[in-house]
C-alpha cells in the first residue's frame, strides 16, 4: 500500500513515521518550501502526544529543541495574582519522562520531519495541494505547480483551512470563531520573577486571559487569548504589530504588573495575534480512500492545550488501522470510529473553559474567580482531566474492523 499525505505540519510527519513502522509506504507533500522553523510561538504537549512520541523513538528528539521546557504544573491567578488553584497533569506520579513540555513550534515542526527523513519517510516541499481524484481503486492528487501523484490512500493533514477537507466534502462547515485573538512569544529579559520550576501560570486578568512560565535557562514564554471581533488576516497585519503591542499594553495595564512587564520586554515583531477557532462534528472526516487526521478533520480548541497531542494521537491510530484492515475504505471508517468519541469529549471540554476566558464584566470575572477555586479545588482531589492526560495507544494492539 502506498500513502499521499497532504501537510507537514504535527500530525502529518507522526502518521508517516507510524506507517513506515508499520511497513506501509508514504510520500508527504507539504505546501511550504521547507521545515517551519520561525513559525508561530510555542505550545503544549501534553503525556497523551508525548507518550505517541515515545512509542515512536521521536521523544528524545523532541525533548531536545531548542527552548523546550517541563510544564507539567499549572498554577491559576486572578487579575491581581492571587492564587485560584493548581492542577497537575499527572505525570509527576505516573511517567516522570513524559511530563507535559511547552516547545517551539518551528523547532518541533522541523524534528518531527527530520525524524520523519530518518525513518524512510519522504517529503516533497513546494507541492500545494489543490484537488484529487478517487477512481475507486486509486486516488489521483494534483499540486499548484501542476504535478500529480498517485497511490492508494490519500490523507489530508494539512490543518485548520484543509483544502482535502473541501475536496471531500465542498459543503463541509468552516472552522468556528472562538470571539478570541491569541498571541505569543518568548523574551530573555530578566524582569518579572521566574515561575516556581516546571510551572505555567495562567492568569485570568480582567480584560484577558494570560499564560507565562520561566523555563530553566531564564526565558520567558508567555501567550495570551483576549475577546476580540472577528478579523482576517488582511486586517490584522493592516493593524501593524506596534499598534498590537500597545492595544495590549493597555488591555493588561490594571492586572499583576508582571503580565505588562512581559509584554513590554518582548519583541514587537511577536504581537501580531490570529484569529482563535475550533471545528466540531465535521459530517465526514472520510470518503472513499481520502481521510482527514488532526486539525483539518477537528480542531479542538486552543483552551484544550491538545491541538497537537490530538494530530499525534490521530496519527499513530491512522497507521494501525492501515496496517491490520487491509480494505482502504474499511480502514479509514475504523480510524473514524476510534477517534471521534475522544476528540468530541476533548471540544466540548475546551470550548467550557472558553468561555471563561472571554469574560470581561467585572460581576461576572468575580464570580468566576469564585467558582475556580472550588471547581479546581474539585479537579485536583478527584484527577479530573486524567481521562485526557493517561489516554495511551498501544501500537502493537490489532485493529478489527
Ligand atoms: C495560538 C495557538 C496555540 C496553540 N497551542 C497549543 C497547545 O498548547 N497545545 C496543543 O496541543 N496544540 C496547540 N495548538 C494547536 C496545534 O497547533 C494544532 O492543533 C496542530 O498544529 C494541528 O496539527 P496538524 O498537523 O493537524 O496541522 P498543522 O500543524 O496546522 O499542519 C498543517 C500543515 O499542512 C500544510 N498545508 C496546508 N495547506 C496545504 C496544502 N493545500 N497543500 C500542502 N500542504 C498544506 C501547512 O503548511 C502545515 O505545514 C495551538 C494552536 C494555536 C493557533
Amino acid at each position: 500500500m502506498r500513502v499521499i499525505i497532504i501537510g507537514s505540519g504535527i500530525g502529518g510527519p507522526i502518521a508517516a513515521v507510524a506507517l513506515r513502522k508499520a511497513g506501509i509506504e508514504s510520500v508527504v507533500y507539504e505546501a511550504h518550501d521547507g521545515p517551519g522553523v520561525g513559525i508561530g510561538a510555542f505550545l503544549g504537549l501534553a503525556p497523551n502526544g508525548l507518550s505517541v512520541l515515545d512509542t515512536l523513538g521521536l521523544l528524545d528528539a523532541v525533548r531536545a529543541t531548542p527552548g523546550a521546557h517541563v510544564s507539567h504544573l499549572t498554577e491559576f491567578l486572578d487579575s491581581a495574582g492571587r492564587r485560584l488553584g493548581q492542577l497537575s497533569d499527572g505525570s509527576d506520579q505516573l511517567e516522570p519522562r513524559l511530563r507535559s513540555l511547552g516547545v517551539r513550534r518551528g523547532e518541533l515542526q522541523a524534528a518531527l520531519a527530520e525524524a520523519a527523513r530518518a525513518h524512510g519517510a519522504h517529503i516533497e516541499y513546494g507541492k500545494r495541494f489543490v484537488d484529487c481524484d478517487d477512481t475507486g481503486s486509486a486516488v489521483i492528487a494534483r499540486f499548484a505547480d501542476g504535478s500529480t501523484a498517485e497511490a492508494d490512500v490519500l490523507i489530508g493533514a494539512d490543518g485548520l483551512h484543509s483544502r482535502v477537507r473541501a475536496a471531500i466534502d465542498p459543503a463541509a462547515p468552516t472552522p468556528r470563531y472562538s470571539g478570541m485573538l491569541g498571541v505569543g512569544g518568548w523574551t530573555s529579559s530578566r524582569s518579572v520573577e521566574p515561575t516556581p520550576p516546571s510551572t505555567g501560570r495562567m492568569v485570568f486578568g480582567r480584560r484577558g486571559f494570560f499564560l507565562y512560565q520561566s523555563a530553566p535557562d531564564g526565558d520567558v514564554y508567555w501567550g495570551v487569548n483576549f475577546p476580540h471581533p472577528e478579523l482576517d488576516r488582511a486586517a490584522i497585519a493592516e493593524r501593524g504589530a506596534a499598534t498590537w503591542k500597545r492595544e495590549l499594553l493597555d488591555r493588561y495595564a490594571d492586572d499583576m504588573p508582571d503580565l505588562a512587564r512581559i509584554l513590554a520586554d518582548s519583541d514587537t515583531d511577536w504581537f501580531l495575534p490570529f484569529g482563535l477557532y475550533d471545528l466540531a462534528d465535521l459530517p465526514h472526516w472520510t470518503r472513499g480512500r481520502i481521510g482527514l487526521i488532526g486539525d483539518a478533520a477537528h480542531a479542538v480548541p486552543n483552551s484544550s492545550g491538545q491541538g497537537a497531542s490530538m494530530a499525534i494521537e490521530d496519527g499513530i491510530v491512522l497507521a494501525k488501522c492501515l496496517r491490520d484492515i487491509p480494505n482502504p475504505e474499511e480502514a479509514l471508517r475504523a480510524f473514524v470510529a476510534s477517534r471521534r468519541g475522544r476528540v468530541d469529549r476533548i471540544i466540548t471540554e475546551g470550548r467550557r473553559r472558553g468561555k471563561l476566558k472571554t469574560l470581561t464584566n467585572p460581576v461576572a470575572v468575580t464570580l468566576r474567580d469564585m467558582a475556580m477555586r472550588a471547581v479546581l479545588w474539585r479537579l485536583a482531589k478527584n484527577s479530573g482531566h486524567s481521562w485526557i492526560f493517561d489516554h495511551r495507544v498501544d501500537f502493537d494492539a490489532p485493529v478489527r474492523t
